[in-house]
C-alpha cells in the first residue's frame, strides 16, 4: 500500500493514471503527437482560453514552467513588480535576479494579502513598470490571494499579469473571461493529479508571437518550443511520454469529475475536514478561514512539539504531512489535495489522534 500524501506535491495519484504510464510511445509517433497535441488543448479550455491563448508545456518540475515563461516572454527592457508573500514570490526574484530583468518587490507577512491600494499607488509612482507577478495560491502558508481584485487592478492600469497558478490550477477558478492575466504556469502534478515531469505555460497568442530572442536558455526557450511544436506537433527534445501520458488520464478524470469546480468541492471538503479535526484536536490554525485555500492547511507546532517524532510517527501509519515553510513561526502543513476523498481525511485525523496518544503529547 502506498502512502497517502498529505502534500503540496508529488500527490496521490489514482491507479488509472498510474496505469497509464504502462506502454512506450514513439515520440514522433502519431497516437503519442496526438495524446500531447490534446492535452494542449484540454488546458486551453480549462481557462476558456481556446480563441487567443496557447498551451506550451515544459520538461521539468514546476520552477522550470515558471523559470521559462519569466526568461522568455518578458526582455532586457521589461520592469516587473513581483507581489511576494512567501517563498514562490521569492522564487520568482530570485530568478528575476539570475535573468537580470529589473523588478521591485511588494511584499507583506506570509498570512496576509496585498493591499490593493498600496498596490495601485506603487504602480502609480513607478511609472516604468511593465508587468505584474503574482502567485495565486501561496503553498509555503495555503493563502489564496485575491486573484480577480489583483487582476482587474492590473488590466486597468495596462500592466501584463503572469500568475504562479502552481498549486490552484484546475482546482480554482482561473477563466480569462473574468481574470486577466497575459500568462499563467503550472504543472502536471498538483491539483490536476498528473504525475510529476511536466509544466505548462498558457500564454496570450500576441504576446508570445513577440517573443522571440528574449529567452538566455536554448532549453528554456518557450518561443521556439512553441514555434516547434505548432510546426510539427512535435517535442524540440526528449518528452517526458509516460508522464503525458499519464497526465492525458488525469486530465480526463478532472473532466469526469466536473472539472474545475468538482475538484473545488472535493478538496474544500477535504480542507473542511482537516482544519475541522484539527480544532477539534487543538491544533491552531495559521490562516483565517477567508483566506484559507482548500489546498493545503498550515497548523502552528505546540510548544515542545518534536515534529519529526510526529511525521514519523504518522508515516507509520501511512500518512505523509509537510513541514513548515514559513521564515516567521514553527509549523507543519497538511495538503487536502491529490487522489483523495473525505474517508482519508477521517482516516487522517484518526491516525493523527493516535499517535498524540501514543507519544503522549498533550496539546
Ligand atoms: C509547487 C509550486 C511551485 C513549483 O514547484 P516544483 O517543486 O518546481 O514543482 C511553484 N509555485 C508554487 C506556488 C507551487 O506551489
Amino acid at each position: 500500500m502506498d502512502k497517502k500524501l498529505l502534500t503540496p506535491g508529488p500527490l496521490t495519484t489514482s491507479l488509472s493514471t498510474k496505469e497509464a504510464m504502462l506502454h512506450d510511445w514513439g515520440s514522433r509517433d502519431k497516437i503519442f503527437i496526438d495524446l500531447n497535441h490534446s492535452i494542449r488543448n484540454s488546458l486551453i479550455k480549462l481557462i476558456d482560453g481556446e480563441n487567443d491563448y496557447q498551451c506550451v508545456p515544459m520538461q521539468g518540475s514546476g520552477t522550470f514552467a515558471v523559470e521559462s515563461m519569466i526568461s522568455s516572454l518578458t526582455s532586457k527592457n521589461s520592469k516587473i513588480l513581483i507581489l511576494i508573500n512567501g517563498a514562490y514570490g521569492h522564487r520568482m526574484k530570485i530568478m528575476c535576479k539570475y535573468l537580470n530583468r529589473s523588478f521591485i518587490e511588494y511584499e507583506v507577512a506570509e498570512d496576509k494579502t496585498h493591499d490593493l491600494n498600496e498596490i495601485e499607488k506603487i504602480i502609480d509612482s513607478n511609472t516604468d513598470l511593465t508587468h505584474v507577478f503574482v502567485v495565486y495560491c501561496e503553498t509555503t502558508s495555503g493563502i489564496l490571494n485575491p486573484i480577480e481584485e489583483i487582476a482587474n487592478l492590473i488590466e486597468r492600469k495596462s500592466l501584463s499579469l503572469f500568475i504562479d497558478a502552481m498549486s490552484a490550477f484546475g482546482a480554482l477558478p482561473l477563466s480569462c473571461k473574468k481574470i486577466k492575466f497575459d500568462a499563467v504556469a503550472a504543472s502536471s502534478n498538483k491539483c490536476l493529479e498528473g504525475v510529476p515531469g511536466v509544466g505548462f505555460i498558457l500564454v496570450k497568442t500576441d504576446i508570445i508571437k513577440i517573443a522571440k530572442g528574449n529567452c538566455h536558455s536554448l532549453s528554456l526557450d518557450l518561443y521556439d518550443q512553441w514555434q516547434a511544436m505548432e510546426k510539427n506537433k512535435q517535442w524540440r527534445f526528449t518528452p517526458p511520454t509516460h508522464v503525458l501520458a499519464a497526465f492525458s488520464q488525469a486530465l480526463i478524470e478532472h473532466e469526469k469529475e466536473g472539472g474545475v469546480a468538482g475538484r473545488y468541492k472535493r478538496y474544500s471538503n477535504n480542507c473542511k475536514i482537516i482544519c475541522n479535526g484539527m480544532q477539534e484536536i487543538g491544533f491552531k490554525q495559521l490562516l483565517v478561514n477567508e483566506l484559507q485555500a482548500p489546498i493545503i492547511i498550515t497548523f502552528m507546532q505546540p510548544i515542545n512539539f518534536d515534529f519529526e517524532k510526529f511525521y514519523n510517527a504518522l508515516s507509520q501509519k501511512n500518512f505523509l504531512i509537510y513541514p513548515g515553510k514559513l521564515t516567521v513561526a514553527n509549523t507543519f502543513r497538511i495538503g487536502c489535495i491529490g487522489h483523495l476523498n473525505e474517508q482519508d481525511m477521517y482516516d487522517t485525523i484518526d491516525a493523527i489522534k493516535e499517535v498524540l496518544n501514543e507519544l503522549q503529547i498533550k496539546i
